[in-house]
Parts: structure tokens; C-alpha cells; sequence
């Protein structure tokens, strides 16, 4: 049984896309319908088909007609990964980079992610909002309908919050859904820096029970690596994380094999992010615990990383492959899914296919919205990009040419330019 089997048209609809094609990602495929025409009513999607099946009384006795012009419809992009709320600016530390700066240069200079920190520490809740809004504004244009957020460049009980308020602001003030990440154990705080375990317990202990009876945040991250905490750092938060119920996501393996994947798995975690360095056993403990993996190939591009997460066992085990922006001002200054895209098939050998399950349903499966989000199925939100192309292997191969028409965002449209 295809899961696109078209069902009765229903008795209401509100809005109906004809002449277009459709790449439903149901079933783990692009699973296309040609000719096709999607109804949606309320906020869901409410009938899927060929448009050759509908009759003349259904599309006359609809109030909205959205002709697509043989366009691709295909579900809105979610972006399960970024870092978007931040203060101040590192570019110069690019330009510093590319004149031959070390890292530790730059560090010395008051560069790096304690920069970051402290211009986000200084920023006002306004000042933030106003940063970040560009950033969603530009990942909006770029199709992408549900977002994450972590926070995690304060690193003091009184910014983790702020930056979480700003991120639920987000969600309140754009059309997108957003998800919430608290990322408290990101990196070691300048104020902690010979007691890392004091500053995990202000983690456990102060900051985490804080974020849960506030409600600003659905999961928690962790950065476990040799630069950032250990894997009994990391269990620490885990176990505090399980028992207030918030879902787990890890940073793991992305400049060494810390074995992070295989203890996020023990916790049944949503995602492991990054995995450059993954073993097969990792691999399998996430398989065996149905853990997304989320690939971050504009963090391994702006490195210019050369180890490549391991996508053929992932395959093997049939690990759902996410793929995101990772959007942040250190690693991942990328505002363009479709870039992403790009990179994802270039730099990691997915196939245009598997690029696109990423950024869409893998993507929700990633941040547990694949029920709602994704796919384009009957009775999930009707959250749809019509886009300008040809195939849909086009919003992979052409660089840098977003031709979107229309976004809708839970039954409603946000940006249009189809022409009449
Ligand atoms: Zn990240």
C-alpha cells in the first residue's frame, strides 16, 4: 500500500494548488505525483491526488484557488539544527583567519566563541531579537517552515534565559514553528574555567531545573568533545535532562570519537548531530535506539574538515539522515538550506533523494514533529513550499537560485509571487 493513496475529498476545503507536481516524501522517498492538486482545509492538508481526479463542483466550490503553473510543491523545509540567537560579530576573525591567524591567535585577541559569549551577555533581550529576526527572516525566504534554536551563548543562568525568551519571541512574532533547544553545556564558561564539573552542577542543579518550570525549552544539547565535556559530564546532564522530562539531542563526535552517540542512544535521544568521527558501534547503538543522525556539512566546509561522517553505514542501518544549516557565527555562518543541500551531496555524497528527505521529513524525525511536519500526507500541516523549478533534484544542483512562489505555514500564505 503507497501511503499517497488518494482518500475521499473531503467535505471542506478552504484552499486547492493545482497544476503542480508534488514530491510528497512520504515513505521514505520523494514519492512523486505528477499532475497533481493538494487540498487544505483549516490548517492541515486535506486531500492529496491527481488533479484529474477531482470534479468541476469540488473546484468551483472552493474559496481559494492557488494555480501553480506546473510547479514542485514540496513540504517546507525544518532546519533541526542552528544557533541563530547571538550578539556581535566575528567577521573579522574570518579575514584574521584568512591572513594566516591560529586559532589560538584569535583566541588570544578575545576572539572565538568567548566573544560571541560576551557580546550575547551584553545585548538586551530587543537587541538580540533584532539580530536573530534577520536570520529568520532570510531562513523563511529560503523555504524553511519549522526551525530549531538552541540557546547556549550565555552560559550564565541569567543569559541561557534571556536567549531562550528571544527564541520563543521567534516563535511568537514569525509564521514558522519553533523548537526550543537549552544548550547550557556548550562550552566551558571564561568563570569556570579550572572547575568544569562545578559548572556542570550549576547546569543541573540551577539552570535546568529553571528552563523546565519556565517551559522555554523541549530538549537539551550537550557539546561532548575534548574541547568542550566529557561523557560522564555529559551522562550528568542527561540524567538531570531525563528526569524533568525534556527530550536529549547530543553535539557528538565531531572532531574525535568520544563514544557520545552510543550514550545519547542509552537515553533515547531525538538526534545525534555532527558524527564525522562515529564508529560502527556508535552507529549501531543509535540504530538500535531509532536516533536521528543530523549532518552538518556547512560546519565541515568552513572548518575545511576532512573526515567525513560515515553516510554508507548509516545507509546499511537505515538511520534516518537529517541534514541542517547548523547556522551559527563560528563554524556554520550559512543562512541557505538550499546551499546546504548542495553541500550535503557534494562534500557527503547524499543523493539530491536523500538531501531532500533531510531537510524535511528526517529533519522532523530529528526533532520528534515527524507525526505533524515533514511530509506531505493527509492530515499533517499543511506547511508547503511551491517552488520554480523543474525536478526536484534542481533545489540541490542549482547553486544559489531560490525560486520559490509561495509559502504557506499551517493553511496560510506568507509569501507569494506567482504571477496572475
Ligand atoms: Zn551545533
Amino acid at each position: 500500500m503507497t501511503r499517497h493513496m488518494e482518500t475521499l475529498l473531503p467535505d471542506k476545503i478552504d484552499a486547492l494548488f493545482i497544476n503542480c507536481h508534488l514530491a510528497t516524501m512520504a515513505d521514505n522517498a520523494l514519492a512523486i505525483i505528477e499532475k497533481a492538486a493538494l487540498a487544505v482545509t483549516g490548517k492541515t492538508i486535506s486531500w492529496v491526488g491527481k488533479e484529474k481526479n477531482l470534479t468541476e463542483n469540488f473546484k468551483t466550490g472552493c474559496p481559494k484557488i492557488i494555480d501553480c503553473n506546473k510547479g514542485w510543491i514540496l513540504p517546507g523545509f525544518v532546519d533541526c539544527h542552528t544557533h541563530l540567537v547571538w550578539g556581535g560579530s566575528r567577521s573579522n576573525e574570518f579575514e584574521m583567519r584568512l591572513n594566516g591567524a591560529t586559532y589560538e591567535e584569535i583566541s588570544k585577541k578575545g576572539g572565538g566563541i568567548f566573544s560571541t559569549v560576551q557580546s550575547t551577555r551584553n545585548a538586551s533581550k530587543n537587541e538580540l531579537f533584532i539580530l536573530a529576526s534577520k536570520r529568520v527572516d532570510a531562513l523563511l525566504k529560503q523555504g524553511i517552515t519549522t526551525l530549531e534554536i538552541k540557546s547556549g551563548y550565555g552560559l550564565d543562568l541569567k543569559t541561557e534565559l534571556k536567549i531562550l525568551e528571544v527564541i520563543r519571541q521567534l516563535d511568537e512574532n514569525f509564521p514558522l514553528h519553533v523548537e526550543a533547544t537549552f544548550l547550557g553545556a556548550h562550552a566551558l564558561p571564561p568563570e569556570y574555567q579550572n572547575n568544569p564539573d562545578g559548572y556542570i552542577d550549576l547546569v543541573t542543579q540551577t539552570m535546568l531545573p529553571e528552563v523546565k518550570a519556565q517551559g522555554i525549552a523541549t530538549s537539551v544539547d550537550v557539546f561532548c568533545e575534548h574541547i568542550a565535556f566529557t561523557l560522564p559530564q555529559t551522562k550528568k546532564v542527561f540524567e538531570t535532562a531525563k528526569n524533568l522530562g525534556l527530550n536529549i539531542k547530543l553535539h557528538a563526535e565531531q572532531l574525535s570519537d568520544s563514544n557520545g552517540a552510543a550514550l545519547a542512544s542509552t537515553f533515547n535521544a531525538l538526534s545525534c548531530d555532527h558524527l564525522e568521527y562515529l564508529s560502527l558501534s556508535g552507529a549501531k547503538k543509535m540504530a538500535q535506539h531509532n536516533v536521528a543522525a543530523v549532518l552538518l556539512p556547512g560546519a565541515f566546509y568552513f572548518l575545511k574538515e576532512t573526515q567525513k561522517p560515515p553516510v554508507d553505514i548509516f545507509r546499511n542501518l537505515k538511520i534516518p539522515m537529517a541534514v541542517s544549516t547548523d547556522l551559527n557565527p563560528g563554524s556554520s555562518p550559512v543562512h541557505s538550506m538550499t546551499l546546504i543541500l548542495n553541500m550535503a551531496c557534494i562534500l557527503f555524497d547524499l543523493t539530491c533523494e536523500e538531501a531532500l528527505l533531510g531537510a524535511t521529513i528526517n529533519g522532523a524525525k530529528a526533532l520528534g514533529l515527524e507525526l505533524s511536519k515533514g511530509s506531505i500526507e493527509t492530515g499533517k500541516d499543511a506547511d508547503l513550499v511551491v517552488w520554480d523549478i523543474d525536478t526536484p533534484e534542481d533545489l540541490c544542483y542549482l547553486v544559489g537560485l531560490t525560486s520559490i512562489n509561495t509559502v504557506m505555514i499551517k493553511g496560510r500564505i506568507h509569501h507569494t509571487n506567482l504571477c496572475k
